[in-house]
């Protein structure tokens, strides 16, 4: 999720710099349109997971690729960073630091979910994917029939868009199916929120237990939740409520 945009800053000191005065924007009227696992992917379709940071694949989507592994698909996720960047200038989580952590928090939580899927990791640079895309999508190894789960082009964060036209163009070179999961855009206070206005967004159910799950799968990610000495949590307690509860989202 690592929110590192231009200015390398994580989400939280970000979103806490905007003024008090700026006027937050109204509540997105996206369309919503039920949808469960099964319904958006094809018999015997390879699951990929594209994740620009180590917590992307788990946070919005955990849920419904755990029942989709359930189901007998295979799932592959591209582990596009290693969220080296989550904690500019933080004395307790060096970029070093956080290259061996995060990948095992990404482990962790995907075991909890009872995922066992074939993680591929290819160490581009946190916040630097802008400039990266063209590289990304040669590594993104697709075939036919995939289908391929990505940030949404329009998430607000430059390396979860980067990795949207990326796996976009992958995806349509080889004839994969790409579907596209908001990340920052679902939280209210996210700049990107706004942009969902007017969607269509696919609302999926997911099983009870695998709700319970998640929870505990998100809790692997202490790195992101637990705030680093006096400073918040990259991952605000508004954004983990917004990717929580009985429903994941994607684009239709
Ligand atoms: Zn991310």
């Amino acid at each position: 999720m690592d929110a590192v945009i231009a200015s390398h800053k994580p989400a939280a000191r970000r979103l806490r710099a905007v003024p008090a005065r700026t006027p937050v924007p109204a509540a997105p009227q996206p369309r919503l349109l039920p949808a469960t696992p099964e319904s958006l992917v094809a018999p015997f379709s390879r699951v990929v997971v594209v994740a620009p940071h180590p917590d992307d694949e788990v946070l919005v989507l955990g849920g419904t690729v755990a029942q989709l592994a359930r189901r007998g698909h295979e799932v592959l996720v591209y582990a596009v960073t290693d969220g080296e960047a989550s904690h500019p200038g933080s004395h307790a989580w060096p970029a070093e630091r956080l290259r061996q952590v995060r990948p095992q928090e990404s482990a962790d939580a995907l075991a909890q979910l009872g995922i066992a899927a074939t993680v591929v990791r290819l160490g581009l640079p946190d916040g630097g994917l802008a400039a990266e895309a063209l590289a990304l999508a040669a590594h993104l190894q697709l075939a036919p029939g995939d289908t391929v789960f990505v940030p949404w082009r329009h998430d607000g964060h430059p390396d979860h868009e980067a990795c949207a036209r990326a796996a976009l163009a992958a995806a349509r070179t080889v004839g994969a199916c790409c579907i596209e999961y908001p990340v920052w855009a679902l939280v209210p206070e996210h700049a990107a929120h706004a942009r969902l206005r007017h969607r269509t967004l696919r609302r999926i159910a997911v099983a009870d237990d695998l709700v319970q799950a998640k929870a505990r799968a998100v809790r692997a990610f202490q790195s992101q939740i637990q705030p680093d000495g006096g400073v918040a949590p990259v991952l605000p307690p508004s954004a983990l409520q917004a990717w929580s509860g009985r429903f994941e989202w994607a684009m239709a």
